[in-house]
This record gives structure tokens, C-alpha cells and sequence, in this order.
């Protein structure tokens, strides 16, 4: 059984961390969250400093702002994590092994904040502003 914290980011305000080592392509859980209509939820997400949305296609988004602890996953131009959407759901799973202790990131690709997010991993190959 795998379990998770959510505390401090180094990247960004909370993120989700594992306490136990988290072996490669590995299912990690589903998102949950408010399935709603893309422009209404875009529209009132994008006056806010962070935006919790994931789109699932054919016009709808799955709103986390009140979602379970995969809503806290930070965003990683080296992500270790990624987004699979099948069938209007949204699971996790692990790209690589990943060690106990960890911060669990995904790679959200292009914002959908106007105007652009600034990204912190501070990684190698970072887009920086992404
Ligand atoms: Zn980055």
C-alpha cells in the first residue's frame, strides 16, 4: 500500500511527496474533482493564482479545486509522474522508480493561465515560463 503527504514544495506552495519507494510505471491513483464544462471552469479559474484543471476532451474539465491529494501534484519539466485520461477520468502513474521522500510531479505542458506561469523546478531544461 502506498501512501502520500501533503507538505511544503520547494517548487511550488504544497505538494504531494511519497513515504514509501514507488516502482516504475505503476498506477497510482485516480484525481478526483467536479466534472464541468471547460469554458465555464476555465473562465473562473483563470482569475485565480492557481489553477486545478484537467481536460478530459469533448468540451469538459475536471475542476480539482476541492479534489483528493493528487490535486496537490506540482507541476516538473522533469516530471516523474504522468496524467493518463481515459474515459473522462484522470489516473496517475509513476514514469520512473521514485525513492521514499519524494515529491510526485507531472508535466502539465502548456498553461492555460492567460499571460503564462512562471515554473520553479529549476530543473536542467527547464521552459522556465511555461
Ligand atoms: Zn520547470
Amino acid at each position: 500500500m502506498l501512501s502520500y503527504i501533503v507538505r511544503p514544495s520547494r517548487i511550488h506552495g504544497q505538494g504531494l511527496f511519497t513515504l514509501s519507494r514507488i516502482p516504475r510505471r505503476m498506477k497510482l491513483g485516480e484525481l478526483t474533482g467536479v466534472k464541468r464544462r471547460m469554458s465555464h471552469a476555465l473562465r473562473e479559474q483563470q482569475q485565480r493564482e492557481v489553477m486545478k484543471l484537467v481536460e478530459l476532451g469533448h468540451g469538459w474539465a475536471l475542476d480539482c479545486m476541492e479534489g483528493n491529494e493528487f490535486s496537490s501534484l506540482n507541476h516538473s519539466c522533469q516530471a516523474n509522474c504522468y496524467l493518463r485520461i481515459a474515459h473522462r477520468r484522470v489516473e496517475i502513474y509513476s514514469l520512473d522508480s521514485i525513492p521514499a521522500n519524494h515529491e510526485l510531479t507531472v508535466d502539465y505542458g502548456e498553461t492555460m493561465h492567460k499571460g503564462g506561469m512562471q515554473c520553479c523546478c529549476g530543473l536542467p531544461g527547464c521552459r522556465s515560463n511555461i
